[in-house]
């Protein structure tokens, strides 16, 4: 699971656990080994997970969760502002942790799956522009571009990585 070029850094694993302990006992929820381990392997990645990627990353790490306890911990994850959810219109939720700079983009690979992140300048002034000449108060914007990876296209991407 490597994800070249990504826009800020990703936490250690450890900082991870430890954030998301401190989030639950400011909360009053319980403090479970499955819940840091969820939050380790989130947090820990520079991926963008589905659930399922999550849960197949928790048996990497030795633990176990159902699939109920997988979603509820994500939606956890997402209201302590740890974890961001992306939605690429897939039928499915996708989960990457928040890192220092908060906006990028997303292209997404339509045959493997893979996501890559970018940030342009050129683009942020766009969306500025594109608001401002319909006099509407911009507040953000996301943009997935979806296509084939280079990978795909010449057809080297290695069995391995990522289904
Ligand atoms: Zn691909
Ligand atoms: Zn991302």
């Amino acid at each position: 699971m490597n994800t070249p070029a990504l826009v800020g850094t990703a936490r250690t694993a450890q900082e991870a656990r430890e954030a998301f302990r401190l989030w639950l006992r400011e909360h009053g929820l319980p403090v479970t080994g499955q819940r840091l381990a969820i939050a380790e392997v989130v947090i820990g990645s520079a991926d963008h997970l589905s659930a399922e990627e999550v849960a197949q990353g928790l048996e990497a790490h030795g633990e176990k969760a159902g699939t109920a306890t997988v979603y509820r911990t994500l939606d956890l994850l997402v209201k302590s502002g740890l974890v961001v959810e992306r939605d690429f219109g897939e039928g499915f939720r996708r989960f990457e942790a928040a890192r220092d700079v908060p906006h990028h983009e997303h292209l997404l690979c339509t045959e493997c799956g893979a996501v890559q992140e970018f940030r342009d300048e050129r683009l942020e002034r766009m969306t500025t522009l594109i608001a401002e000449a319909h006099d509407f108060a911009r507040q953000g914007h996301r943009l997935v571009i979806r296509g084939v990876c280079s990978a795909c296209r010449r057809g080297t991407r290695p069995s391995d990585v990522r289904r």
